[in-house]
């Protein structure tokens, strides 16, 4: 390793230690550790299965019947993904109350895997690991869908009123959690220590957050493998892999 990503590093947990209130803010980086492929790197498995737009999801039977064999084809490509140091890392923030909670943009739960309270994770993306009614929003795990599906080809439709049933992501198209931007706007406004892991920053408004929480005179920490545009305003910023610069946290 360089020096110079060392010493970083070695300012990264320096900042950690000196900070009362940490919100991490994760992408694709911190999960593709876990061997959960990025959808924006080359040859990523989901160039062959692009999420269908939320619009033709719900307007066609047939887009809700590729939706859920594209759904179901990723799955296979990470359901045997576990946490990683990264992970474990900042779960040990939320563990010692250094942390109030993880905002992510992944849809893998491995927060969670991780063992950081659900209500301590703010999902901005969603939830790939389960389903929900369109309709009535009543939850439905995968286990029961996927057979079914397999077995009729019927897309899934709601036990309680038979309304469509999707992946519990948002997709293109569809709004983004009004709850969940809230929560990670107040904690964006409230920390002293943002701590973007993994992340390109290139999704709107999640990309506003780390600005939100700079303007309010928090310290910025931009931990990613490539530039991103927002690291002009970071106060540290540190190229190498989550796990590897998070390690001495999970230790
Ligand atoms: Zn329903």
């Amino acid at each position: 390793m360089q020096d110079e990503t060392e010493d970083a590093i070695a300012e990264l947990h320096a900042m950690l230690d000196r900070a009362d209130s940490i919100v991490s803010f994760t992408g694709a980086g911190i999960s593709t550790e876990s061997g959960v492929p990025d959808f924006r790197s080359p040859g990523s498995p989901w160039m062959v299965n692009k999420p269908i737009p939320f619009e033709a999801f719900v307007q066609s039977r047939e887009a809700r019947i590729e939706a859920w064999r594209r759904k179901f084809a990723m799955d296979d490509h990470y359901r045997d993904a576990r946490p990683n140091i990264g992970h474990r890392a900042l779960a040990r923030l939320v563990a010692q109350q250094r942390s109030p909670a993880i905002v992510t943009q992944n849809i893998d739960g491995l927060h969670q895997a991780s063992g950081v309270p659900e209500e301590q994770v703010i999902e901005l993306h969603g939830n790939g690991t389960y389903a929900t009614c369109l309709t009535c929003g009543w939850r439905h795990e995968l286990a029961a869908i996927r057979p079914a599906f397999e077995a009729t080809g019927e897309p899934p439709a709601c036990v309680m009123c038979a309304g469509p049933v999707k992946s519990a992501t948002i997709s293109f198209g569809q709004a983004m959690p009004q709850q969940q931007m809230m929560r990670a706007q107040a904690l964006a406004l409230e920390c002293d220590l943002f701590l973007v892991v993994g992340s390109s920053l290139v999704v709107y408004p999640a990309a506003t957050l780390p600005i939100i929480a700079r303007r309010q005179g928090a310290r910025l920490v931009i931990l990613n493998r490539e530039p991103t545009d927002l690291d002009p305003i970071a106060d540290l910023v540190i190229r190498a892999e989550s796990g590897v610069a998070l390690a001495r946290l999970a230790e």
